[in-house]
């Protein structure tokens, strides 16, 4: 069985308000997740929980925050391919243990999950559901230590791959992020007005300016952090060779205004855009880009090669999960429905279009037969990432090596796929370049087929 799943997680600890906090905290991250929601609350010794599949604000109305009562919080929100779309899968996860009741929100992928699935149900586990952050509670379940700190640690040591956890007990909120470091997780302080503070967790730093909390530091590759009555504490619970943060949370991920791994998200995809510019040059007439994921990268292009930027597509943003898809005969209307290309800008112009990747290379086909149909004289279409050539085993959810057009196909073969006059992608030592870091601190497997860690029956 393989699942991927793309996710975001939150938590606060220490104020009354923690279920709306989560809410909004889980709002801000909406991009992560889309098909569920979830929130526990800790009120006295218990844990409350409301999940369901949809969108936060679907999920969540004033009646269910008004019964996650507790000073302390932790939120999901979940996406996962077709077919995993089950409300057995939203998290946190709970359950009972021995020692109280435990509750997870997990974000990324154990690369071993099939291997201790089955090791876990030969020893008479029993799973609900197909996530990978069962695995976790079976792990606990079975650990003889009554101290969840110590269970949590040695449970950990047997997970291989990406995790950034947050974990609610009956009196602690623990946070975990794997010794890589794939996906962000950062800690921050909502300070009241009397200087108490309440600690928060979450995957972006855009979930805490959306409540007012400060954002103090991300939590390390290998840390696991906790809170409780006594304090806070923190320890290294594993050492990896190398940091492996995922730069496609740069590229496409994560929200532009937030903090990832220390960088601007928006600052970065300016600076893919400026040395795309350098890369692939062509005489043009208009920068567009493909909105919204194409915009700071549009900007950067523009900015570096002196060609105006302009809104050449418009992006309707109300379409919903309600929209029904048009039958096959009616083509085009599936992308149409979001972006509309303006003759206004592009009739008669030579176009730049800026993507921020290309994964199978339908979206692009799409919209540059429409921006051809609008009236535009050549498009050239770039992409602000190099070519997409392996999937991510992390929690990024890209799909099978089949159907990624560029494990399969030349550029130029790409280029007459999608329909283009010239297509040009970033090169990887341009998109390390233009991070500005060692390319060692980052994964990026989507690019170079280097995986950081060993792989399990992998397709
Ligand atoms: P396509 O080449 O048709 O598969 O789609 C590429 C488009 O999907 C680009 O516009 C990206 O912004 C967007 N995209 C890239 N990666 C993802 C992902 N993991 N989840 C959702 N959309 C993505």
């Amino acid at each position: 069985m393989s699942w991927k799943e793309e996710c975001g997680v939150f938590g606060i600890w220490g104020d009354s308000e923690s279920a709306r906090l989560t809410y909004l905290g889980l709002y801000a991250m909406q991009h992560r997740g889309q098909e569920s929601a979830g929130i526990v609350s800790l009120d006295e010794k218990n844990h409350l929980n409301h999940k369901g599949l949809g969108l936060v604000g679907d999920v969540f109305k004033e009646n269910e925050l008004l019964r996650l009562k507790g000073t302390a919080a932790i939120g999901h929100v979940r996406y996962s391919t077709t077919g995993q779309n089950l409300l057995t899968n939203a998290q946190p996860l709970t359950a009972n243990l021995l020692n109280g009741p435990v509750a997870i929100a997990h974000n990324g992928n154990f690369v071993n999950h099939n291997v201790l699935r089955k090791e876990l149900q030969g020893k008479g586990a029993i799973f609900q559901g197909s996530n990978d952050t069962e695995i976790v509670l079976h792990l606990l379940s079975k650990n003889s230590s009554s101290d969840l700190i110590q269970a949590l640690k040695e449970s950990m040591q047997r997970l291989e791959g990406a995790f950034s956890m947050v974990v609610l007990s009956h009196n602690r909120m623990v946070a975990i992020r794997d010794p890589y470091g794939f996906r962000p997780l950062v800690l921050g302080k909502k300070i009241r007005d009397d200087g108490s503070w309440a600690r928060v967790i979450a995957s972006e730093t855009c979930a805490f300016d959306l409540i007012g909390a400060q954002f103090e530091r991300e939590v390390d590759p290998g840390e696991i952090f906790w809170i409780d009555e006594k304090g806070e504490h923190s320890e290294k619970f594993a050492e990896a060779p190398r940091t492996a943060h995922c730069v496609f949370e740069h590229i496409y991920f994560s929200r532009p205004d937030s903090k990832v791994f220390g960088q601007s998200v928006y600052e970065s995809r300016k600076k893919f855009g400026a040395q795309l510019a350098l890369e692939n040059p062509v005489e043009a007439d208009v920068v567009i880009p493909v909105p919204d994921s194409g915009v700071p990268a549009a900007m950067g292009y523009s900015h570096q090669s002196k060609i105006p930027f302009e809104f050449g597509i418009i992006r309707n943003h109300y379409v919903g999960r309600t929209f029904i898809q048009p039958t096959q005969g009616i083509r085009d209307f599936g992308v149409k429905i979001k972006l509309n290309p303006q003759s206004a800008v592009i009739q008669g112009k030579r176009v730049i279009v800026i993507d921020d990747s290309l994964v199978r290379g339908t979206t692009s086909k799409k919209i540059i037969n429409l921006i051809r149909q609008a009236g535009a004289k050549e498009v050239h279409m770039r992409i602000a990432c190099p070519p997409t050539v392996g999937p991510c085993y992390y929690g990024v959810d890209t799909p099978h090596r089949a159907q990624l057009i560029a494990a399969q196909n030349t550029v130029e073969e790409i280029r007459q796929f999608i329909g283009a006059d010239t297509l040009g992608y970033l090169s990887r030592e341009g998109l390390f370049k233009a991070m500005q870091t060692g390319e060692n601190k980052y994964c990026a497997a989507c690019f170079d087929g280097r995986y950081p860690t060993k792989l399990y029956d992998v397709e």
